[in-house]
């Protein structure tokens, strides 16, 4: 089986959330099973470490946008690069604070194309997997322009709020015929939609949750997009995320000051007292450290926590926060930091060892997302001992089980309603079960036996693949 992934961002070379994440470990996983999987991305310049060493494997041109387009292949282990400076190498990845790259449906659209060219070259593959829009031109141009290709198609969707769309005057300009651009193809509300037209011309369309799976059907959160998964619905399935068990670890993680595990909880309290110093929150250390970390966009449900602020606040915790997003959500969080300096502290900013820190110094883990896909960010939190209060709705509900008020069994606190108040209500929840300390370690050992590693998922994944490729025979 040999199965080619395509996707926009990867770690350990570029990564702006989960996305990153599991593009850094599902195809490794796959590999342990016996599967050949390889992985191509964009090459973007700027912020790819220098410090890997590329081969340059073939390079080609491509005309797009009203120019030809050169590109160059690279490889680092397997994973391939599409390099075209001019396109990717940019200071980000998606966009900069005055919004998204103008010109990202030329970007996405070329690296599409560019990665199917790759995968020929490269003798081709039983599976080409894409994943989310920057990655779903590829079935169109797959199925529009290389009619003899025997290659099976899954598209995976790990956000179906973000879909690429585009005004339809530059359907010439990324070279696809007049005729995919109808309301069974790539039309979509008199513009072009990527994401729709990995959804139409997929072979199989998965997404990174069982309950998500079922919820981007709603008119609710399916953005829009409800409709053509309807059509195509006995062709979508979820599967669960999972993270890396290695990458993750309190034990071995050299991003720690104090390394940990599960039966040994000293060293995490060592922890949260050095996270506690280095945000300069001196004044309450005995009171629980909650943290969040995340990109701070409507999703994530900051509005909840901004309207239950003050009462939050009047409780006794700490709060630590790392994130970038939204301007107007992170001046809005600055603000509460400004009113509350010794209790609240707000990083804005992306950091990979502060986000280690947090997972470990924390005794909470907020999440009060609006809608999850799937969240990789509880399942960490869950391996660091840091008990996730989350919205139930996605892969949070697939993942975390609310503490029972009787028998105390359950790996974390979650609420259902995407109110202030009910996340108000959860927090306090929190708190209290913080202070019976048996019964909050429980539920912190309980979510330490969790194991949301990839083997299961992987596994999952491989089953469909082989099911798409015998349905080839
Ligand atoms: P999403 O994919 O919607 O961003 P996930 O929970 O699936 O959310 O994954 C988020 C990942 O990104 C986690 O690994 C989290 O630790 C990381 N992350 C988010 N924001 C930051 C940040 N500012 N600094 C470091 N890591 C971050």
């Amino acid at each position: 089986m040999k199965v080619v992934h395509v996707a926009s961002e990867a770690v350990p070379y570029v990564k702006t959330g989960g996305l990153g994440d599991v593009m850094g470990s599902l195809p490794a996983a796959l590999r342990s099973l016996g599967v050949d999987s390889l992985l191509v991305v964009p090459f973007y310049d700027k912020i790819i470490p220098s410090s890997f060493r590329f081969e340059k494997v073939k390079s080609g041109s491509l005309a797009m946008g009203g120019r030809v387009l050169p590109y160059t292949i690279l490889r680092h282990d397997s994973t391939y690069f599409v390099s075209q400076p001019e396109l990717y190498g940019r200071e980000s990845v998606y966009s900069t604070r005055e919004g998204d790259y103008p010109d990202n449906w030329l970007r996405f659209a070329f690296f599409a194309r560019a990665a199917l060219e790759t995968i020929v070259a490269l003798g081709g593959a039983d599976v080409i997997h894409v994943h989310d829009w920057q990655a779903a031109l590829l079935p169109v141009y797959l199925r529009t322009t290389m009619p003899e290709r025997t290659e099976k198609t899954l598209l995976t969707i790990h956000n179906i709020a973000y879909q690429g769309i585009f005004p339809a005057s530059v359907l010439a300009d990324i070279q696809l015929p007049e005729s995919v651009f109808t309301i069974h193809g790539l039309e979509f509300y008199g513009k072009l939609n990527y994401l729709k037209g990995g959804i139409v011309w997929s072979d199989e369309i998965s997404t990174v949750s069982p309950t998500y799976a079922h919820e981007i059907l709603t008119p609710e959160l399916g953005f829009r997009l409800n409709g053509i998964l309807e059509v195509r619905r006995e062709h979508l399935t979820g599967i669960l995320n999972g993270i890396d068990y290695s990458y993750w670890n309190p034990a071995t993680d050299a991003a720690l000051p104090y390394l940990y595990s599960a039966s040994s909880l000293e060293g995490k309290e060592r922890n949260k007292q050095h996270v506690l110093q280095e945000a300069g929150i001196t004044s309450h250390p005995g009171f629980p450290l909650f943290a969040m970390i995340s990109r701070l966009v409507s999703q994530k449900g900051l509005d909840l926590m901004l309207g239950a602020w003050d009462q939050l606040m009047a409780l006794p915790l700490n709060l630590i926060m790392l994130g970038t997003g939204d301007p107007e959500i992170e001046t809005a969080l600055q603000d509460k930091a400004n009113q509350y300096p010794d209790r609240f502290v707000l990083n804005r900013r992306f950091d990979e060892g502060l986000a280690h820190r947090l997972y470990a110094g924390s005794d909470f883990f907020l999440m009060p997302s609006r809608f999850e896909p799937c969240g990789l960010s509880q399942m960490i939190a869950l391996r660091y001992g840091s008990v996730p209060v989350v919205r139930r709705t996605g892969g949070l509900k697939d993942t975390i089980q609310d503490v029972h008020p009787k028998t105390g069994v359950g790996n974390g606190i979650s609420f259902d309603e995407a109110t202030p108040s009910s996340f108000l209500d959860a927090v306090k929840r929190a708190v209290q079960l913080y202070a019976t300390p048996d019964a909050y370690r429980r539920v912190q050992a309980i979510g330490a036996t969790c194991d949301y590693s990839w083997q299961a998922s992987a596994r999952d994944y491989l089953a469909l693949y082989q099911s798409m490729s015998a349905a080839n025979q």
